[in-house]
């Protein structure tokens, strides 16, 4: 066992960092206000290499491997979740199955201009009455000609407004029960209508939109895998896409963390420091302990990924942990702050808000626990249709 990080990925790390530093951080609390980042930020992330981060370098990215990308999303996350959340779903939700379900020609078309950041990517699953059961989705895929013709609408489609690349699913067998008639496309914005930008809680600065798709033809090379097995497509790629918004959490709650550690080292009450109650100190103790717990199972799920191990088991385990920790630690850092830490002359109002999506995006907190309790009861067969 070795806890030291290689060279390669403290490098990547610290890269991020400073760019977060500098560019992202200062501006964080006037995007959560302005409901956006500005567009030209993927072009710098894309110049750093930070969209296609655990990309090969012959499909354009960087060749880093995936524990340098959870890193990534992390150091993001902790400047601005929203811009976290961005990266995470074009990476984890769409260029990575793209690449791994793609034929060696939908490989080469579509995963360079990706994982350079020429196209940003969405994951369309998600429908107003398919969400956890998201084997319900209605969306629905017929043969015509050469192609298919698609007819549907999907809901809270992260990055839809400004997506070149959407991962879409849809039936296409309207005879088949629940998860086992869908399949997943590769859709151009041309095929779809961005209907809705949704108004959030939090992680304002990233944008959700509802999306309809009206008849919309593509060739038969737009289906992404077999048919009717993308439901396969769609578990697998969350099983991986979970740890990145694990990552997401820890760096949300590493930042309330550090700012509720620097203001109880300099809030004065009753002529000590707040820092010198016991009661400030078990809580920064108990912060500082749960954010280690969280980003230990985020590292050993990317690990187990990487070494193309079983990590269904281990992603949900850390992507509960670790959301449902941000959301108390953030809590817990308002607490520290007071009522300083209620307004927003802080940012801890802003993390607070941010952690809360972590446990419902990507599969809820129940969901977790389900996919946890089949592993371990070696029900596995019967996962099928809960698992998102
Ligand atoms: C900001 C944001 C961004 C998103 N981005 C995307 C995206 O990019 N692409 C995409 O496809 N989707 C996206 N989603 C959708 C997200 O994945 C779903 O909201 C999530 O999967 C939960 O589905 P639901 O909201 O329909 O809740 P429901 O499934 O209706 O669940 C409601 C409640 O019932 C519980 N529940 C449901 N089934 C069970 C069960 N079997 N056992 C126990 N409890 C259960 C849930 O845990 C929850 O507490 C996004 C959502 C948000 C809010």
């Amino acid at each position: 066992m070795d806890f030291e990080l290689s060279p390669e990925q403290k490098e990547i790390q610290a890269l991020t960092r400073d760019f977060v530093q500098a560019e992202i951080a200062p501006h964080a609390a006037a995007w959560d206000r302005e409901h956006c980042f500005p567009r030209e930020l993927f072009a710098r992330l894309a110049e750093l290499g930070l969209m296609g981060v655990c990309i090969p370098e012959e499909y354009g990215g960087a060749g880093a491997d995936f524990l340098s990308y959870v890193l990534v999303l992390e150091e993001l996350s902790r400047g601005d979740a929203g811009v976290g959340v961005t990266v995470a779903v074009h990476t984890s939700a769409v260029t990575l199955p793209l690449l791994r379900f793609g034929t060696d020609e939908q490989r080469t078309r579509f995963v360079p201009p990706l994982a350079r950041g020429e196209h940003l990517g969405a994951f369309a699953l998600t429908e107003a009455e398919a969400g956890s059961d998201a084997g319900a989705l209605r969306t629905r895929a017929e043969p015509d000609g050469d192609g298919w013709r698609i007819t549907g609408a999907k809901q809270w489609i992260t990055n839809g407004r400004y997506a070149g690349t959407f991962l879409l699913f849809a039936r296409t067998d309207p005879d088949a029960a629940g998860a086992r008639g869908v399949s997943a496309f590769i859709l151009d914005a041309a095929d779809v209508q961005v209907t809705r930008d949704e108004e959030k809680l939090g992680l304002n600065s990233s944008v959700t939109n509802d999306i309809v798709i009206e008849d919309a033809y593509v060739d038969h090379d737009r289906l992404l895998h077999e048919r009717n097995r993308g439901f396969r497509v769609a578990m697998q790629t969350l099983d991986g896409g979970r740890i990145g918004i694990a990552a997401q959490a820890v760096g949300i709650a590493q930042a309330a963390f550090e700012v509720a550690r620097d203001y109880a080292k300099e809030r004065r009450a009753f002529g000590r420091r707040i820092g010198e109650f016991q009661a400030i100190q078990h809580k920064l103790a108990n912060m500082s302990m749960e954010i280690d717990a969280a980003r230990l199972l985020v590292y050993r799920a990317a690990w187990l990924k990487q070494a193309e191990r079983p990590h269904a088991e281990a992603g949900a385990k850390a992507k509960l942990f670790a959301s449902e920790m941000a959301r108390r630690q953030t809590a817990e850092a308002i607490q520290i702050l007071g009522g300083y830490g209620y307004t927003k002359e802080f940012p801890v109002e802003r993390y607070y808000r941010d952690a809360k999506i972590t446990e419902i995006y990507e599969g809820t907190s129940e969901i977790q626990r389900l996919v946890i309790a089949r592993s371990i009861l070696g029900l596995q067969e019967h996962v099928v249709a809960t698992r998102i």
